[in-house]
């Protein structure tokens, strides 16, 4: 598929998977805001422009009060959904995140908290030296809901080792989603594509994907995205277009046909070709992003808003419906 050059072709098999495995009339959207606690990190990856060594003087830790100042503004606007991800802090005790969850689900118990990415917390199992079950066990009980896919980039060793230092490679990240799904969590998969990677290696990505899904069933979703260079060390390496964006998401609709939901990314790709995205098989326009920090650093500003959102689903054909974290649907 991905030697084909009938993009057409591609696109229509999969949007016919996609009606086939989803309301064909409807078009999900979560409304969410992405809170960046820290971009603290003590990993260095050469496509983010995001964070900062420790010491650095752009460094900053959101006191719990900011972040419950954030999430008050997501609940007046009717948002279901916390996405909170920061770097690998090397400093802050395990009581850190845990007390800001127990803090959140205290003010805020109709909050989806969708939090802290695979290389977070295998960086969490190291610093405190405690295995990843337990690990998620004690975010799950301080109210933990469910773990976002970030940071799989390309599930390739190759890669992974190419384009990033101190963080986790792709067992390690299959290893938190598995022992998340084993402890009855969902999680989502990402992978941002379009870069140093080859075709095999892309996958290679789908195919770990697949495995584990097959074993548990604990993804929700598949949200794959671009690679955006700008202000990252890997400025200049050529970036995909809409045309192998759009290519790789029915390729993904295809083969990952043991996953629910796939994501169009606007964020990256922008509005217009995420509105296409729904043709190659995505079901799901993904959050409004109320606050995006880590793409925005790359100089690309595509947040949006609820009414934005429910507006270019519609003058794509389907009908909108607002769902929370597990995809239910709320109106
Ligand atoms: S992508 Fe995440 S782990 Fe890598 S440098 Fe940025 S914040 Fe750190």
């Amino acid at each position: 598929m991905f030697r084909s050059t009938d993009l057409m072709e591609l696109g229509e098999r999969a949007h016919e998977m996609r009606l086939s495995i989803n309301d064909p009339a409807v078009v999900t959207y979560v409304v969410d805001r992405n809170i960046n606690y820290s971009n603290v990190c003590a990993a260095t990856c050469d496509f983010c422009a995001f964070y900062r060594q420790a010491g650095d003087e752009e460094g900053y830790v959101l006191p719990i009060e900011t972040i419950l100042q954030k999430i008050q503004e997501l609940a007046d606007t009717g948002g279901t959904q916390v996405l909170m991800q920061g770097g690998l802090h090397p400093r802050l005790p395990f009581e850190y995140y845990t007390d800001m969850l127990r803090a959140i689900k205290d003010r805020f118990p109709q909050v989806d908290l969708h939090s802290f990415s695979a290389p977070e917390i295998y960086f969490f199992h190291k610093k405190y030296k405690r295995p990843i079950a337990e690990i998620l066990a004690h975010l799950k009980e301080a109210g933990l809901d469910s773990i976002p896919g970030g940071g799989a980039e390309i599930l390739s060793d190759r890669v992974r080792k190419e384009i990033t230092k101190g963080k986790c490679l792709t067992k390690e990240w299959l290893s938190v989603h598995e022992e998340a799904h084993k402890l009855g969590m969902k999680t989502t998969a990402t992978m941002m594509f379009g870069h140093i990677e080859t075709i095999e290696e892309r996958v290679e990505h789908f195919e770990h994907i697949r495995a584990l899904q097959d074993r548990t069933g604990g993804f929700t979703a598949f949200i794959p995205w671009t690679f955006q260079g700008q202000h990252t060390d890997m400025e200049g390496v050529p970036e995909s277009g809409a045309i192998d964006y759009l290519k790789t998401l029915a390729i993904a609709r295809i083969y990952l046909d043991n996953v629910p939901n796939v994501q169009a990314s606007f964020i990256t790709q922008g509005k217009q070709v995420g509105q296409m995205a729904l043709f190659f098989g995505a079901n799901d326009m993904g959050g409004t992003m109320m606050e995006e920090n880590v793409v925005a650093a790359t100089g690309i500003h595509n947040c949006s808003n609820e009414k934005e959102v429910r507006r270019l689903v519609e003058d794509a054909g389907f009908s909108p419906r607002k769902r929370n974290t597990q995809y239910q649907l709320l109106n």
